[in-house]
């Protein structure tokens, strides 16, 4: 796929599912076996290169100096107790801290090499090249099938759009539930069917990343388990980054895990996000190197 971040183009399809789940926040305890084996990092493509990344909103420092590749295919989760900066780095993957007006982002980020926030890079087609997923589910209020065509129509995407949409429920797994309603009102849906509806948004203007900030904080555990299946669906076709508090999640999707804790300055009086370790899922969760990894991951420390 071509990456072009000042222009138009994408094209990819979509999926389906598997797996079981408990959605409580203990410290993990999987199997081996039950892991994602992404392979070594250096054999993989980078989706994005985060190079010294500190963010500070007004005066304060809410990450600081953050490093790390995110690798194409996989999912990458970002854990950490409230607080540690996870959503405030995930959303300097597509700019949405250009929203804050506060916020400052220093470093580098580098998407297939271009820098993510170069003089010449605009916003608009990022956010649609990389897509995102909130906590909340946020459909429009229209009805189902105009909240998937909203996407494809304004960015003008060619083809026909009852197709488009059909395949963009399909890659979130939702087609056969809503077919039959697809001019109800979204707000009609449960949270899940909600939630599902938003990744297909995401899908129908064809991503390169879908970012998720907490994406199942909001749901029951069936329909957290809907979506955990759908991300290891979806990650033959998207990139995925995941901010979740819940490790379990983390130690069931994700290929590799970043672990951000909060630092505090001599003072005690400044706080701020940084990465602690980062590496294959089954290593973090199993046998990681930093100890202040290994007391959060078996639940010493929250
Ligand atoms: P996490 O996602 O790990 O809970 P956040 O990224 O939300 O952490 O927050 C990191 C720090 O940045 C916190 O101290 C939080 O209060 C601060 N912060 C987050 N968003 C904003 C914002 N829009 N304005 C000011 N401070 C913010």
């Amino acid at each position: 796929m071509e990456i072009n971040l000042t222009d138009e183009g994408t094209d990819r399809e979509t999926g389906k599912s598997q797996g079981s789940r408990q959605s409580d926040d203990a410290a993990v305890n999987l199997e081996p076996e039950k892991f994602q084996q992404p392979g070594p990092a250096a054999e993989k493509e980078k989706v994005f290169e985060v190079d010294g990344v500190s963010v500070s909103y007004g005066d304060s420092l809410a990450v600081k100096e953050v490093s790390m590749d995110i690798h194409k295919g996989e999912v990458t989760a970002l854990i950490g107790p409230s607080g540690c900066g996870k959503s405030t780095l995930i959303r300097c993957l597509n700019r949405m801290n250009d929203l804050v007006p506060s916020a400052k982002v220093e470093g580098s980020v580098r998407y297939h090499g271009e820098d993510l926030y170069g003089d010449t890079v605009d916003p608009v087609q990022v956010r649609k090249l990389i897509g995102m997923v909130f906590q909340k589910p946020n459909p429009f209020p229209k009805s189902i099938y105009d909240n998937i065509a909203f996407g494809p129509r304004i960015t003008g995407m060619k083809g026909d759009m009852d197709e488009i949409v059909e395949k963009a429920l399909r890659g979130a797994a939702l087609w056969d539930e809503v077919k039959d309603r697809l001019d109800t009102n979204a707000f009609g849906m449960s949270g899940g069917q909600q939630q599902r509806l938003c990744i297909a948004r995401c899908i129908a203007v064809q991503p390169d990343v879908i970012l998720m900030d907490e994406p199942c904080s909001a749901l029951d555990p069936i329909s957290t388990g809907k979506i955990e299946d759908l991300m290891t669906e979806m990650k033959r076709d998207f990139s995925i980054v995941i901010v979740t508090h819940n490790m379990q999640q983390a130690a069931r999707v994700s290929d590799r895990t970043a672990f951000l804790m909060t630092e505090l300055d001599a003072t005690e009086q400044n706080r701020w996000g940084r990465l602690i370790e980062y590496d294959a899922t089954e290593k973090i969760f199993t046998n990681p190197s930093n100890p202040r990894t290994e007391d959060y991951v078996s639940g010493k420390v929250g």
